[in-house]
């Protein structure tokens, strides 16, 4: 039984000094980072602390496989970047909103960009009946979006077919959701170069599939989800 327990103590001490070494790692990483960049440009820092204009929001799934710099080999001050699980945008989700709302009005981003990614952990649990606590009631977003879409889903029986095509049903929803927004809305009408992209990013190749969803005017939108602002002024 001491054995037992001795046994026990050290598994457990091993995997605290794991944990601190791959904590540590994140601080050292950081200081070559920097150190890399300073070497290259001794005016990195500075420059970079001038302020930043990127011309693209990204919003994509929070999975640590898709970061979006390193994706598209873009540096920091270029891509402003918003990431939750399964890169749901919801009208009723203040982050998403705020973020939307800055990268379009201040920023004058040109080009809004969801990025889902094929084998999408909360695609595929969103696709299951298990319970998970909190997070279903993200997920319901994504079982609406399948809800859209039953009569093509239901037809498919390979499950990993079946998680990636609504990994991209997900992608075209939710970038349709953002044109819905009063953000894009009264943005089309103000200028009109601004696009909303639809895009995958298969992790098995690394290589991005552009959905062919772009949308740069209010055309595609059904009747019931257009806002004019003019009517408001009304009231
Ligand atoms: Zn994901």
């Amino acid at each position: 039984m001491k054995t037992e327990n001795k046994k026990e103590v050290v598994t457990t001490t091993d995997i605290k000094l794991a944990q601190k070494e791959s904590y540590n790692a994140l601080l050292s990483g950081n200081r070559q980072w920097v150190n890399e960049q300073l070497k290259a440009d001794p005016d990195y820092f500075k420059k970079l602390a001038k302020g930043q204009s990127p011309g693209v929001l990204w919003i994509g799934c929070s999975d640590s496989r898709v970061p979006a710099n390193q994706i598209t080999s873009t540096k920091p001050g270029e891509v402003f970047v918003h990431r939750n699980i399964a890169n749901v945008c919801s009208h009723s989700d203040m982050n998403m909103l705020s973020v939307l709302d800055y990268a379009v009005n201040v920023l004058k981003v040109k080009h809004v960009i969801v990025a889902g990614h094929y084998g999408c952990g909360g695609v595929a649990a969103a696709l299951s009946h298990k319970q998970f606590g909190l997070i279903d009631n993200w997920l319901r977003h994504i079982k609406d979006v399948y809800r859209l879409h039953s009569h093509e889903l239901d037809r498919i029986t390979d499950n990993e077919t079946k998680v990636n095509r609504l990994v991209e049903l997900n992608v075209m929803e939710q970038a349709y959701n953002l044109c819905k927004t009063t953000i894009i809305q009264n943005a089309w009408k103000e200028r009109s170069d601004l696009e909303v992209h639809g895009w995958i990013i298969d992790i098995k190749s690394g290589l991005i599939k552009d959905l062919k969803v772009t949308t740069g005017g209010p055309d595609i939108l059904g009747y019931v989800y257009e806002l004019n602002s003019e009517e408001l002024a009304v009231h």
